[in-house]
């Protein structure tokens, strides 16, 4: 009973859940955003013919309320066209609708695009941003990809293969080392991973773009650990109590890492004068 949110295969009709099945077989409406599709991927499933109901941005209104009835005395599953409803795509004002008439809500785990190709990248993810779409907008989307360029862990999003020449182009100009990871195609029999610099990306994209793509973005690198000037000084102190020249403590304190030698120099001259004093 309620309002079930039934994730389906992103291409390959094995990763349907048991439980997925279960719902979908025992349901009493299914409701998605394209029917035809969703009439297609039951019957490639099957499963038995099930009623259909459209929800969409635009009908939302209008099929809200019928659908939270139908959840109330029975169950109603609904699907996007692949993946996970909710996740760009519809699903959540369904939900609060359905939490605010009290009306059970259940999510079942599942596919979903955004959560494999972040995990293929092999980027760093405590804490990263999943971010929908890349803007259409060109304004909008260099904005949105530098914020991403910014972040100390990765940006995941969705792209079409009309714009994703274009957000590594841009990407290139940005941040030409930092590294991207695009998944093509996931779980498909044309499947593709392309890892490396935005250029290097472009290049491996093979033309015309067709398919369905994620693009990751990894985070800005941390800026290297530097010691502070007390660590500094006390290092050119010890030296120069323990006899060592000035070229000596700058050579050494720059190759651990302390700094640039000329720096190093400057600090522990100006340190061996106010010792002499
Ligand atoms: N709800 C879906 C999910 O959970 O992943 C996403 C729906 S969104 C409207 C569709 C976008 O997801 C596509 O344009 C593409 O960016 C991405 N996508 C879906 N299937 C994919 C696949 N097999 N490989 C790569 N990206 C995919």
């Amino acid at each position: 009973m309620g309002l079930v949110l039934v994730p389906t295969p992103l291409g390959n009709l094995r990763d349907v859940t048991l439980r997925a099945l279960d719902v979908l077989r025992d349901c009493d409406l299914v409701v998605a955003e394209d029917t035809r599709v969703a009439r297609r991927l039951l019957a490639a499933l099957g499963l038995p013919k099930k009623t259909l109901w459209s929800y969409r941005e635009q009908n939302a209104a209008a099929v809200t309320a019928g659908i939270l009835e139908r959840a109330r005395g029975g169950t109603v599953a609904l699907v996007s066209d692949a993946g996970t409803p909710g996740i760009s795509d519809p699903g959540r004002d369904l939900v609060l609708a359905a939490r605010a008439a009290g009306v059970a809500v259940e999510a079942l785990p599942g596919p979903s695009a955004f959560v494999s190709a972040a995990v293929l990248s092999g980027f760093e993810l405590h804490g990263f941003s999943f971010e929908g779409f890349v803007p259409r907008a060109k304004g909008e989307r260099e904005r949105a990809l530098r914020a991403a360029l910014e972040r100390a862990t990765a940006s995941v999003w969705y792209e079409t293969p009309s714009r994703i020449v274009q957000t590594l182009e841009v990407l290139a100009s940005l941040a030409p080392e930092r590294p991207v990871f695009v998944a093509r195609e996931l779980t498909k029999l044309y499947e593709q991973q392309l890892a490396g610099t935005p250029a290097g990306v472009l290049a491996q994209l093979d033309r015309p773009v067709r398919g369905e793509l994620v693009i990751v973005v990894s985070g800005a690198a941390p800026a290297p650990l530097q010691p502070s000037q007390v660590e500094t000084d006390r290092e050119i102190d010890h030296a120069l109590a323990a006899g060592a020249s000035v070229p000596q403590i700058a050579r050494d304190l720059a190759r651990r890492g302390f700094g640039a030698r000329a720096e190093l120099y400057r600090r522990a001259s100006q340190r061996r004068a106010t010792r002499e004093l």
